[in-house]
């Protein structure tokens, strides 16, 4: 396993290749930043980005959202996979946001997993980029460069992940170490042909020792 120094070395690394790391999800507020993270589960930012500028200049807010038709939302997002249940969650989570929030989003991540399609994820997500409240979101991307790194062991839930990762990065980096440790997975440790031989992590990295001795 990764120890501690090491990891920090790692993200210190991972924060020189990716100074600028952030959320690729566009929204003009946290209730879109909501409603574009929902759309993006088990779906990629760049669909997401290219459906939502039509939902939204429908439904900008939960007001307008909440009293929607679902064939007309689910008509705006059918190019996102699982387009029929994600549109009744956003219309679902409009209408709590109004009945039971008074129309605000809840600042406090229990609350906004009683949404319908928000988990801990989307929590974090949203928590950290709208808020600016700490938070590890732990993505397929944090999760798969977690384990390549020997971070935790390979049979690690997300929530040891996340749990792991507060541990080891001071809380107020955590938002950033997040965006760093996505755009790492997203465009260099990539799940098919990860970019080993021009890693500089690669002294740190097991994982990509082999791969690289293997080729
Ligand atoms: Fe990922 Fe390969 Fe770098 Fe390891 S050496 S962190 S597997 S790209």
């Amino acid at each position: 396993m990764l120890s501690k120094a090491k990891f920090t070395a790692v993200l210190a690394i991972i924060a020189g290749m990716f100074p600028n790391a952030h959320g690729e999800l566009e929204s003009d507020t946290p209730f879109q930043l909501l409603i574009a993270t929902i759309l993006s589960a088990q779906a990629t930012d760049k669909g997401v980005n290219k459906a939502t500028p039509k939902l939204f200049a429908s439904y900008p807010d939960a007001e307008t959202l909440a009293i929607a038709d679902i064939a007309d939302v689910e008509s705006k997002i059918r190019t996102i996979g699982l387009y029929k249940t994600k549109a009744k969650n956003i219309v679902r989570t409009a209408q709590m946001l109004i009945t039971d929030f008074g129309g605000e989003l809840p600042h406090d991540k229990d609350l906004l997993q009683k949404l319908p399609g928000v988990g801990r994820k989307t929590a974090n997500v949203v928590l950290g980029d709208a808020f600016g409240i700490p938070g590890i979101a732990v993505d397929t991307h944090v999760e798969r460069v977690s384990k390549r790194l020997q971070l935790v062991k390979q049979s690690a839930t997300v929530l040891e992940v996340e749990d792991k990762l507060m541990k080891v990065v001071p809380e107020k980096d955590w938002v950033e170490t997040h965006h760093r440790l996505i755009f790492f997975g997203r465009y260099h440790c990539t799940a098919r042909n990860p970019k080993c031989q021009t890693c500089p992590v690669l002294p740190y990295c097991k994982f990509g020792e082999k791969l690289t001795h293997e080729s």
